[in-house]
């Protein structure tokens, strides 16, 4: 018997999958911090292997990466982060490096926006990033595709660009902190579901972006996002 509610039940986030017309529901977003080591001497770390952190967006934070969106409120510091993003289709716990990419579903591609100033406060004071990490809209992603159809994501250019400018080139053989880790060492840390995406971190090159801006960002092999800030 289905669990009697009181208002209908909250919408399931999903992402498309290309060539596919079934979509992909979201459980959860988990996202990797400082995992290229330029971008973490940028913002003034040292990048020496120091263990993977983690930190989560709500899934309904994951938009269309296509068409407009909205430039949220309380920043005057809103910074991309474009970012491999990896989907699970298989739970795991305690799960060894070697079997880790049998729980990989497929990858895509999205923006790890930051409310860069609040994010700052935060960490001076101690605070969580919840705010400056996990607003509304805070993760525009391409739709997914299957790793039958995606290639050999451990290498490949990673890039974002602002109105035509260059603004964030790498690659992902450049992670500290390669797929099949980070999807080991999280699930030492949580129980993994189907239905969890992880966000794998950014390359150097953050930066502002402003209303009207044109964002483009790529991972060579899949479909990328191309959004204006409205
Ligand atoms: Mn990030």
């Amino acid at each position: 018997m289905d669990t009697p509610l009181i208002f209908e039940r909250p919408e399931q986030t999903v992402m498309p999958i290309q060539g596919e017309t079934a979509f992909f529901p979201i459980r959860r977003v988990y996202c990797v911090g400082r995992n290229y080591a330029a971008h973490a001497r940028e913002m003034g770390h040292d990048p020496d292997r120091e263990p993977p952190f983690f930190f989560t967006k709500p899934a309904d934070a994951v938009v269309s990466g296509t068409g407009d969106v909205p430039y949220p409120p309380a920043t005057q510091d809103l910074h991309h982060e474009i970012e491999l993003i990896v989907a699970l289709k298989a739970d795991g716990v305690d799960v060894p490096v070697e079997e880790a990419s049998k729980l990989i579903f497929g990858y895509g591609v999205g923006v790890d926006l930051t409310r860069r100033d609040m994010q700052s406060e935060a960490k001076k004071m101690g605070r969580p990033w919840d705010m400056s990490k996990g607003f509304d809209a805070s993760a525009p992603c391409s739709p997914l595709v299957p790793v039958e159809n995606a290639g050999d994501m451990s290498q490949g250019e990673i890039g974002l660009s602002v109105n035509g400018d260059l603004r964030q080139k790498g690659d992902l053989a450049q992670m500290i902190w390669k797929t099949e880790e980070v999807i080991a060492y999280l699930s030492r840390l949580m129980r993994l579901r189907a239905g969890d995406i992880i966000m794998t971190g950014t390359p150097e090159g953050v930066g502002a972006i402003a209303k009207g801006d044109h964002v483009k960002g790529w991972v060579t092999g899949l479909p990328g996002v191309d959004f204006r800030l409205r």
